[in-house]
């Protein structure tokens, strides 16, 4: 009888194709009817942001990125500050409608947002240009003492660093740092004493040096320290010691998975590596937190849309530290993000835990998860 050989000869499946395909299967049950509308913004144009360097010609590169309409999400975002408000001081003057012996007031109360320098850390400008505005940023031009006015980035990559609330003074690491693009806004907040950027990947950390040459002059470098280290071993070199922990994981990268073969997790020879991602994530983070003082704060983020590589991660994590070294950990609450930076993104609105910036065809950032969580006393 004839035998088919169909499995020897098969053509193998793309990396590209895997991922489209384990996607389709895990993504249209995470995300239900808003799947298909994130598939496709993820097979189309990603926009850019441009990361403002304020250790440039600020006037110069200010006008450049005006001429060109494009805007500072983050100022914008002072102007959602404002008109709740202006709304919340209107509704407290507006007198209350009487019904029976009940004051009853014509509006639901908005909870008033408090001063935009207690929640985000400071001085970082990001333009983006509007929603639906599909313009490109001409590459960055050196000044005369050769350092670029801005770094191209997608812009949803700020918000983990604006979460992590950088205040004056702070010692701060950044657990993996490469190839260094929120290096380089953490840099720009001009708060911290001491800032660590490591990496394991050492030509990775070639990258991120190289990088930070281009933008920051050599006397901010003086509180660098750059290393290429394991970041699960940080926890046993400096236990209790940062203000603010950036961990930002290796994850399946899902914009990359599904647009280039190159470096792609989904590669057949990365199987094992990509099984044991969420492993080595839950590692990193309970290392990151260790890593921090009491009362510190540290920012988990991904660049996946996998529930399993970001709020399941962060549970296991707060379990982790509370049965292996007694310790607690608080879950903040982001969702002011939303509130403020809801013109610029499509944040999903379902998150147990922490935010997620979903693509959108209208806003093609992301996708990018942040959480933050505080290591209590
Ligand atoms: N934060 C970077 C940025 O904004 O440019 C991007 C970081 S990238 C998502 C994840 C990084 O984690 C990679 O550069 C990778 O080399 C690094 N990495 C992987 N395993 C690591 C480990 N065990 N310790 C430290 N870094 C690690």
């Amino acid at each position: 009888r004839h035998k088919k050989k169909w499995a020897a000869t098969r053509p193998k499946l793309s990396a590209i194709r895997l991922a489209l395909q384990n996607f389709d299967i895990n993504y249209s049950v995470q995300f239900d009817s808003l799947w298909p509308s994130i598939r496709i913004s993820l097979l189309s144009e990603q926009k850019y942001g441009a990361l403002f360097n304020n250790f440039s010609n600020i006037q110069q590169v200010t006008q450049e990125l005006e001429h060109l309409n494009a805007v500072d999400f983050i100022w914008e975002s002072q102007k959602v500050v404002q008109d709740l408000a202006s709304t919340a001081a209107q509704q407290a003057s507006e007198p209350a409608m009487l019904t029976g012996t009940l004051a009853v007031s014509a509006e639901p109360q908005l909870q008033p947002l408090p001063c935009l320098s207690t929640l985000i850390s400071p001085n970082i400008k990001c333009y983006t240009f509007p929603k639906g505005d599909l313009s490109l940023f001409p590459p960055a031009r050196p000044d005369t003492l050769g350092i670029l006015g801005y770094y191209l980035l997608d812009a949803a990559s700020v918000l983990p660093v604006l979460a992590l609330n950088v205040q004056p003074g702070d010692l701060v690491l950044d657990l993996c740092a490469a190839p260094g693009g929120k290096t380089l806004a953490l840099l720009q907040t001009g708060c911290c004493r001491e800032l660590a950027a490591n990496d394991i990947s050492a030509s990775r950390t070639g990258r991120l040096n190289r990088v930070l040459r281009s933008y920051v002059p050599q006397n901010i470098c003086d509180i660098l320290r750059i290393t290429s280290w394991d970041g699960r071993k940080w926890r046993d070199l400096e236990a209790n010691t940062y203000d603010r922990v950036l961990v930002d994981v290796p994850c399946t990268n899902d914009r990359h998975s599904v647009l280039e073969e190159d470096n792609n997790m989904f590669k057949n020879m990365r199987k094992g590596e990509r099984q044991m991602l969420p492993m080595l994530q839950l590692e990193l983070l309970v290392s990151a937190i260790l890593s921090a003082k009491p009362g510190g704060e540290v920012v988990y983020s991904t660049c996946s849309l996998s529930q399993l590589q970001n709020e399941y991660v962060v549970e296991r994590a707060v379990e982790l530290l509370k049965i292996q070294y007694n310790i607690e950990v608080h879950v903040e609450d982001l969702s002011i993000f939303r509130r403020l930076f809801q013109g610029t993104f499509s944040f999903f609105p379902n998150c147990r835990l922490g935010e997620l910036v979903l693509p959108h065809l209208t806003a093609n950032f992301g996708p990018m998860y942040f959480c933050k969580l505080r290591r209590l006393e």
